[in-house]
């Protein structure tokens, strides 16, 4: 059977032997004579299921027992509410980095006051944008970052330092990509389709001391505390993409964990980056200090080339590398799943383009 090397920044391709694994369970799990998608969410086998994947989270990224993992639905969007809802008091301050984190922040407004302490936005976020220690409210409820910005291509090098402030972070699309110290961190949260499985579920990482503060008006679905005393069951979990995602840290840590994909995912972006900065007709977007090893953003400077090369791409085998509109271009999401091989293969497309195009 053919596959594509799909470059999509979500929801994005998934480890094939995770899919081969779940393609042979179909019609029966484990001998129970059913799928994983008609067990009870309440069942013993179910269970199971949902605790593999939570332990398999918790081991892969070092998290201690000062934390909840809660795996709910509604996306990291469902989040972006959820955040304030749970934390906002009186004032949090926010960084400004891109599409996601702006979306967030205007959620945010709704529910009290929120002051941006850093933005690019007036620059397309082609960077991320200076933090001064003087603009930090040290008594805000809560400082709030997005790791990796997915639509312009750029991450935070270093985690900012908040004091006592609980830092909050959307890490959708470079959570498990890197080594990332967790105690650093008040909250995580992460929509599962672009590095932890298919779309469905949102993982939510959030302190122990942080929970018990939620607002009387939170919906039950998106209070951390009222999930977290119920096991995330307060109502039926999106079972199927819980079990897909469990196989899919399972591949994580078998190939070696996330010490061995973070060598990988470097490795990955390097080949890209170096070819975009020797290459005379692509060029990157974002500002080479602050660049994603998860999404890599480039162009030709002309719309129409740029058209022609998506074309090229996808006669190639080359799939979904069409930029953002917000950014125009080319954006290739090389998430952990995609293996070294997809880059190289779009490498070789792109010298040949250059070739015959540029
Ligand atoms: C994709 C993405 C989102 C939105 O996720 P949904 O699960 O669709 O709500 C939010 N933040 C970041 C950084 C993303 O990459």
């Amino acid at each position: 059977m053919n596959r594509v090397f799909n470059f999509a920044a979500g929801p994005s391709m998934l480890p094939e032997e995770a899919l081969s694994r779940a393609a042979s369970e179909m019609l029966s799990y484990k001998g129970t004579g059913m799928s994983v998608m008609e067990m009870s969410h309440r069942s013993k086998g179910y269970i199971e299921i949902f605790d593999h994947t939570v332990s398999l989270l918790r081991e892969l990224m070092g998290i201690s027992d000062n934390y909840e993992v809660l795996l709910l639905q509604g996306g990291a969007t469902g989040q972006f509410a959820a955040v304030p809802m749970n934390l906002l008091k009186t004032s949090a301050d926010y960084v400004d980095s891109g599409n996601f984190a702006h979306g967030a922040l205007v959620e945010a407004k709704k529910y009290g006051d929120v002051r941006v302490i850093a933005s690019s936005r007036d620059d397309n976020y082609t960077y991320i944008p200076e933090i001064n220690k003087a603009d930090m409210n040290p008594n805000a409820d809560y400082f709030y970052i997005t790791t990796n910005n997915t639509i312009f291509g750029t991450r935070f090098t270093s985690i900012p330092d908040t004091g006592n402030v609980p830092l909050v972070a959307d890490m959708s699309s470079n959570i498990l990509s890197e080594p990332m110290d967790v105690n650093k961190f008040g909250v995580i949260f992460a929509g599962a389709q672009k590095n932890i499985g298919p779309a469905g579920v949102v993982v939510v990482i959030v302190r122990k001391d942080l929970l018990g503060r939620a607002n009387a008006n939170t919906p039950k679905v998106l209070d951390w505390t009222k999930m977290a005393e119920n096991g995330s069951m307060l109502n039926t979990p999106t079972t199927y993409s819980i079990y897909m995602a469990g196989l899919c840290l399972e591949w994580l840590k078998k190939i070696g964990g996330v010490e061995e994909i973070s060598k990988r995912n470097n490795e990955k972006a390097k080949l890209l980056y170096d070819y975009l900065d020797e290459s005379k007709l692509f060029k990157g977007t974002a500002m080479k200090e602050h660049r994603s090893i998860m999404n890599v953003t480039f162009h030709t400077g002309d719309n129409d080339l740029d058209a022609e090369f998506v074309k090229t791409a996808q006669a190639n085998g080359i799939l979904n590398i069409k930029g953002h509109r917000l950014v125009g271009g080319m954006r290739a999401s090389i998430y952990n799943a995609m293996g070294i091989d997809g880059v190289e293969h779009l490498i070789k497309v792109m010298k040949q383009f250059e070739v015959e195009r540029g």
